[in-house]
Order: C-alpha cells, then sequence, then structure tokens
C-alpha cells in the first residue's frame, strides 16, 4: 500500500533542470545505480533478518561487503590478509539473581537478598569465595598492596570511593576480590531482571575488575559498625562472546595519510513473531539505515580502484554494532590499520535511500555539523551540490560513527539526505521504498567530494572551536 511518503518520493523523484549539470561535472568514473539497488536489496532482504550485531546473518553480510570489495580490486585491510576485523564483544546474559553471604567473626552465616539488602552495579563476573571483609573509611586507610582475597569495603559514596581507588592507583579497583559500598539506609526496591544485556567492547576492565556491590538499610549498618569478617559472592552473570567484525578495504595513495570512508551495515534486527499473526512483519530490513550508506561506500570503494591513484591512502570501513552505541567504529579507532595520527579525515554514510526536501530534495545530500569544518564551504565551491544541516536540533552530527573519530580530534562528519521519515527503526524501512535515483546522483556527488578529499584539494580542518575533543 503507497504510504502517503512514498507518494510525496514520487513527486520528489522528477528530474530537475539542475541534474544535466551536475552530470557534466561528475567525473568519468561511473557509479551505477544498479550496484547501488542489489547491494541494498540483498542487505535489506528479509533473509538478513535486520542484521543485528552477533547474529549470522550480520556475518553473512560482511562476508558479502568483503566479496564487493575484493572483485572491485580493493586490497584488504582488516585481520591478516582479510578484510574483516574481528571485534570483540560480550554480552551479559543473567538467569538468576547475584547471591551473597556473610559471615561474622565467629562464622555465623547471615543469607542475604538481592534487591532488598543488596544490587551489583557492574565490574567483573567471576564468582568469589571467602573474601576478608576490610573497611576502608578514608582515602588513606586504602591498602598499600593489592589483595585478591580482600572485599573492600569503602565507607562513602560511590563516586568519592571509586575517585580513592584510582588515585591510589588501583584504576577500577583491579587485585581486589570485591568492592562494596554503602547504599540507602533504607532496603532497596529494585527487582532482578533476567535476560540478555546489550553487547559491549570486551575491555580487560570487565572481566578483570572486581565486582561492585551497593548494601542498603540494616546490613549497611552491620557493614558501617564491622560487624561481617567474611564473604561469598556470586554475580551470576555469564559472559557471552559476541562474533562480529567490521570490513576494511583500502586504495592505496601517493601518500600514508588517510582518509576514512565510512558506513555501518549492522542493524536492530528483527522482533519477537506474534503468535496471533504469525505472517505479520517482524524483521526491521534497515535499507535507509545504514543499507544505503553502505552501498555508496562500497561503490566508492569500487570507483577509487578503478580510478586514476589518490595522492592519500583511502580506508573504506563498514563498522558492525553502530546501533550498540557505535562499538565497531570505537573498536577500529583503537586498532586502526594506519596509525591514527595519520588520519586526516572521516567522511561517514548514513541514510542516503531518500531525498530529504527540506535539504533541496531528490540527488542533494546534505552534510552534518557543517559549521564545524572547512569541508562543506569547499565542496560548495567546487560545485558539488551538497547543502547544510538544516536540522541543527536533531543533533546529526554527534548520532553516527563520525562523531566517534570526532572524539579523537579527527575531521569527521556524515553525508545524509534523512529525512526525518517515519520508517527509521520500524520494519517498514525496506529497499521498496528507497529512490535509487537519487541515491545514484548522490553517490556520484559523493565521489565528486570525495575526490577533493582523496587528492588533497582540500586540506581538512576543524573550524576556530569546533573540534569537539579539545573542549
Ligand atoms: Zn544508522
Amino acid at each position: 500500500m503507497p504510504s502517503l511518503h512514498a507518494l510525496c518520493l514520487v513527486a520528489l523523484c522528477i528530474p530537475t533542470a539542475a541534474r544535466p549539470q551536475d552530470a557534466q561535472r561528475a567525473p568519468a568514473v561511473e557509479i551505477a545505480r544498479v550496484d547501488l539497488e542489489a547491494h541494498v536489496r540483498f542487505l535489506a532482504s528479509d533473509e538478513l533478518r535486520g542484521r543485528d550485531t552477533g547474529s549470522e546473518e550480520l556475518n553473512r553480510a560482511a562476508r558479502y561487503l568483503a566479496d564487493v570489495l575484493r572483485r572491485g580490486g580493493v586490497e584488504p585491510a582488516g585481520d591478516g590478509d582479510g578484510f574483516l576485523q574481528a571485534v570483540p564483544l560480550v554480552r551479559e546474559i543473567r538467569s538468576e539473581p547475584p547471591a551473597m553471604t556473610l559471615f561474622d567473626d565467629a562464622g555465623v552465616e547471615k543469607a542475604v537478598e538481592y534487591g532488598a539488602d543488596f544490587t551489583l552495579l557492574g565490574g567483573g563476573v567471576a564468582p568469589r569465595e571467602g573474601l576478608r571483609v576490610v573497611i576502608v573509611r578514608g582515602e588513606d586507610e586504602l591498602p598499600a598492596e593489592p589483595d585478591e582475597g580482600a572485599a573492600l569495603y569503602v565507607a562513602t559514596r560511590y563516586s568519592t570511593g571509586m575517585k580513592w581507588i584510582a588515585s591510589a592507583g588501583y584504576e577500577s579497583g583491579e587485585g581486589f576480590g570485591a568492592l562494596l559500598f554503602p547504599g540507602s539506609s533504607r532496603p532497596g526496591r529494585s527487582r532482578f531482571r533476567p535476560g540478555v544485556g546489550r553487547p559491549r567492547l570486551d575491555e580487560a576492565g570487565a572481566v578483570s575488575s572486581p565486582p561492585r556491590v551497593r548494601v542498603n538499610g540494616d546490613l549497611r549498618a552491620r557493614f558501617q559498625s564491622g560487624h561481617f569478617a567474611k564473604l561469598d559472592l556470586s554475580p551470576n552473570v555469564e559472559l557471552e562472546r559476541v562474533e562480529t567484525y567490521n570490513v576494511i578495504g583500502r586504495v592505496s595513495g601517493e601518500g600514508e595519510d588517510v582518509i576514512v570512508f565510512s558506513a555501518h551495515y549492522d542493524h536492530i534486527g528483527a522482533g519477537e513473531p506474534d503468535p496471533d499473526n504469525p505472517e505479520r512483519d517482524v524483521i526491521r530490513n534497515g535499507a535507509d539505515d545504514d543499507a544505503s550508506g553502505t552501498a555508496c561506500v562500497l561503490e566508492l570503494a569500487r570507483a577509487f580502484a578503478r580510478g586514476p591513484k589518490p595522492a592519500h591512502t583511502l580506508l573504506f570501513l563498514l563498522a558492525t554494532a553502530e546501533e550498540k552505541g557505535l562499538l565497531g567504529t570505537h573498536y577500529y579507532l583503537d586498532h586502526p590499520p594506519v596509525p591514527l595520527a595519520r588520519t586526516l579525515c572521516n567522511l561517514n554514510f548514513e541514510m542516503i535511500g531518500r531525498p530529504d526536501s527540506q535539504a533541496g530534495g531528490a540527488g542533494r545530500l546534505w552534510l552534518t555539523g557543517h559549521e564545524r569544518t572547512n569541508l562543506h564551504e569547499a565542496f560548495v565551491e567546487a560545485g558539488i551540490p551538497i547543502g547544510p544541516d538544516v536540522r541543527p536540533e536533531q543533533n546529526f552530527f554527534q548520532r553516527s560513527d563520525n562523531f566517534a573519530f570526532a572524539l579523537r580530534g579527527i575531521v569527521a562528519q556524515t553525508l545524509s539526505t534523512y529525512n526525518l521519515h517515519t520508517d527509521y527503526h520500524r520494519v517498514t524501512d525496506e529497499a521498496d521504498t528507497l529512490d535509487y535515483e537519487h541515491m545514484e546522483t548522490c553517490a556520484r556527488a559523493a565521489y565528486a567530494a570525495s575526490r577533493l578529499l582523496a587528492d588533497g584539494v582540500i586540506v581538512p580542518e576543524w573550524n576556530e572551536g569546533m573540534n569537539p575533543a579539545r573542549r
């Protein structure tokens, strides 16, 4: 059924007078609608079930992307000799509430209840037994040496206590068995909920740091008075590894300085099937978000691989787990194939599948945070039809993978044509709703813009006071 939105798209598709001029400006390398459409139709197919991070379907998408790059003559820049960069993520599985048992001096046991007496604030998941309780009432009472057999009861606010611990050189308490903090003087009311947590990067701290516990009510008073001598603690959390990959290709230039072109190929997966209506669509296909940007980056990579050799080296990053908090890109930034200091700029692509009437309509890209750098002005000066971000209140500059680069001080912005359509993150973000004419025009403009960066015609710079890393 055609939505009002689909009808608008038809109206916006009518070619405008600007198009022939754009075509003249476009370089000899052709980016074709048919290729862009084929990528989107595969990535956004029901078969890929919404490309959730950790799913076999997302890994299938990764292999597809690697294959397209390889066949396009792009060099691999992932792990080993391949295009894939494994991104180590873990997620927590909780099936039972955390358990704690306390013992007084005489060895008398006191069982306590999760939620009312204590809650778990995070930290490592390994069970600990027979930890000696050490009371710390001031920064100067922290043990001089780490002690895996000690549970520190740090008798101050959690944030203050963590500062004491960090400034004593123990970071998040590494080397101790557990950290406990006073909570409310009344029993807590939080309830245990079984479930699977969000994927997160498997930093060393996720496993090696001690569990952090808050104690409430009567228990808090008893800890303060030194009533307990020992404790056992079982977080009852299992860590499950999540298998997922960034896909990275490279086109070597004359120099080693790098421009990174990126898009995220993950999406948010499928909902639970409706038992009363098993035919109901539950797959959030993510055609616009961000199969469209991914298709564009693939075609840019192929175009650069067969075009003239660029001045700078180009990396093409198709990132995983953007929807989980830019995790794939954060991992890339900690493990770049070329040292980060050589990265001059990141141009990211997010949702370019539908025209944005507020930003000039079909074939017209806009740049997030356009006022922050010299890029937008330079594109306009070169006659490339890229508009400003007309919805600054939406904060798009901070809402995609470019922001992770920007936080490291690298000039990084996103090209988009997102028009705030209501299919965003819904089962209706389907390949049929995209305008592939529009995408082709945008991808060609993107190539022209990217060429200026790749050939060093534009030297990317933050405008005065606009680099978010320096605040
Ligand atoms: Zn997105």
